[in-house]
């Protein structure tokens, strides 16, 4: 048989396929759990950050709400008589200090004098404001909180202002509590308790989507309107999404709006760093992934050689020679599954019924076809096996008298009959160790294992008689001669052993036909 071309084993294809079918399930899990942890992650920090925001927003209304109480409170006492210039600085310097709301107060006259100022640094007494927060303050004569303006000061500020009203009702001026935007301030107080870990950060915007608190102090003033986070707060909408800030980074923001002053609490923190945890969470499965992997994939490697091993080993076993070791090895073949199970049968199938076939060519390439006994090929094989084994014999040899006429007379087939009867007397005459032999045309042999030549000659007499009384059909009587030798004490070769007893039969014959005749081995000028 020609080498098989192919290396590529059903074990290799079975942990090939294993290898496959375990790479293709590992990244399907850990791009099934990638996007359900990124959503997770992303949704739980929104969520986060919308909390956080509200949180803010409600303290600092709760603050500008108590502000303005606070603010009221005084006003109130203000208007109810008139002051002195000490006293007014003493209010002005209790509200400023006592809860340290606010950057400065300033109680100012309805013609934008300024009385008096907490800090007194401040040095604005007597002096006439212009800015657009005192304008606007005396204009509206109510209570209000301002938009971001510039102050006589030059600062950046928001101002918390209440109106003084006389006992009469009459208008008298504001008194009014700042808060600085870029400067340490009660914002930085109540807002900058966050914690700015992994870029995340808050700012406060107000109803124009201006930045009024914000970490980077150069963005404190500056308008986001841009940002769709600002967009939703200004409306006073509270809620969260993923947006890009103003460096272009994309950011999870949680808004909240403080209702009492249009402003807007944004949370935000950068998608990337909320993210980060994921390609350590995505290492760490594929890490606790990998033992149980190892075990599998030893398991597949070892359940892929139990697979493979009873097709490997039938598929060398039929190549024997030896059609019957080949049988016996692949019926021991523990074919434990249904596959192997019937390839294994199918096997043993074939392989018996080749046995079979072969023996039957053997056996007919061996036997006489008229008579069913051994032929000259069959009679070679008995006599080396038994030549082998050390087996004597005893030898007769037998010939039909005058048969050419019994051709002559009945013509062929009568004499094929005639043949055909005698066989089988000699078949019914006989043991079924003895080997029985049509030699050619009407002669015959008869080996007769373990039988002594006295023995050999009786059982020969005892056939010729049973042949001559005997009536064959058509032709009446019949009568063969019988020559007797043995193996090995006539001769050493089986052979030579065989042409003694020939020789004895036709001293038969010479003698006068119908009878026995042992070969006399005394007579030497006869072998
Ligand atoms: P004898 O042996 O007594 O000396 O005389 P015989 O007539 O038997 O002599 P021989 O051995 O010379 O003749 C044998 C004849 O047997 C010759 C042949 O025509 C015939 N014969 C051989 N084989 C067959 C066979 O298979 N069938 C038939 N019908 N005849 C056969
Ligand atoms: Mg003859
Ligand atoms: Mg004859």
């Amino acid at each position: 048989m020609s080498p098989l071309p192919s290396r590529l084993t059903l074990g290799k294809l079975i942990l090939g396929l294993a290898l496959l079918s375990a790479i293709v399930a590992l990244a399907n899990t850990l791009h099934a759990s990638y996007r359900v942890q990124r959503e997770q992650l992303i949704g739980n920090t929104l969520e986060a950050n919308r909390v956080y925001a509200s949180k803010l927003a409600e303290t600092t209304q709760n603050f500008l709400l108590a502000a303005q109480q606070q603010l009221a409170y005084s006003a109130k006492g203000l208007g109810s008589r008139a002051h002195s210039v000490q006293e007014l600085e003493r209010e002005a310097a209790r509200l400023q200090q006592q809860t340290n709301d606010f950057n400065s107060v300033l109680i100012v006259d309805r013609a934008g004098t300024v009385l008096a100022t907490s800090p007194q640094s401040l040095a604005l007494q007597g002096v006439v404001l212009n800015s657009s927060g005192n304008t606007e303050a005396l204009k509206r004569r109510e209570p209000y909180i301002s938009d971001p303006y510039q102050s006589a000061t030059g600062r950046l500020l928001v101002a918390i202002t209440q109106p003084i009203f006389n006992t009469e009702g009459q208008y008298q001026g504001y008194v009014s509590g700042t808060i600085y935007l870029r400067q340490t301030s009660i914002l930085q107080t109540l807002l900058g308790k966050h914690y700015y870990r992994d870029g995340s950060y808050l700012y406060v915007v107000d109803r124009n989507a201006r930045i009024l608190y914000h970490i980077e102090p150069n963005r404190i003033g500056q308008f986001a309107k841009d940002n769709p986070a600002v967009q939703a707060v200004s409306k006073g909408h509270s809620g969260a999404q993923e947006v890009r800030n103003s460096h272009g980074v994309l950011m999870l923001a949680g808004y909240a709006p403080v209702p009492a002053v249009g402003w807007g609490v944004v949370a935000q923190r950068p998608t990337e760093a909320t993210l980060a945890q994921l390609s350590s969470l995505m290492s760490a499965v594929i890490w606790n992934a990998i033992p149980l992997g190892i075990v599998s994939l030893l398991l597949t490697w070892w359940f892929a050689r139990r697979i493979s091993l009873p097709l490997w080993q039938m598929a060398r076993n039929v190549q024997n020679r030896d059609t019957g070791i080949a049988i016996r090895h692949v019926g021991a073949t523990r074919a434990w599954y249904y596959e192997a199970a019937h390839l294994k049968q199918a096997l043993l199938y074939s392989f018996n019924l080749l046995q079979d076939r072969i023996g039957k060519l053997n056996r007919a390439s061996m036997t006489d076809p008229l008579t069913g006994l051994q032929n000259r090929r069959g009679l070679q094989q008995g006599l080396e096996d038994w030549q082998a084994r050390g087996q004597p014999f005893g030898i007769i040899a037998l010939d039909i008298d005058r048969f050419k006429s019994i051709n002559d007379r009945f013509g062929h087939p009568v004499g094929d009959a005639v043949i055909l009867r005698i066989a089988q007397i000699m078949r019914d005459d006989s043991r079924d160790t003895d080997l029985l032999c049509r030699n050619g045309g009407e002669e015959f042999l008869i080996l007769l294992p373990g039988i002594d030549v006295a023995n050999s000659a009786l059982i020969a007499e005892r056939l010729r008689a049973q042949i001559a009384g005997t009536t064959f059909d058509d032709v009446g009587a019949v009568t063969v001669s019988l020559g007797v030798a043995h193996y090995p004490s006539y001769h050493e070769d089986p052979q030579q052993a065989l042409r003694l007893a020939d020789k004895a039969l036709y001293m038969a014959k010479e003698q006068g036909r119908n009878r026995t005749v042992i070969y006399p081995l005394e007579d030497t000028s006869l072998s």
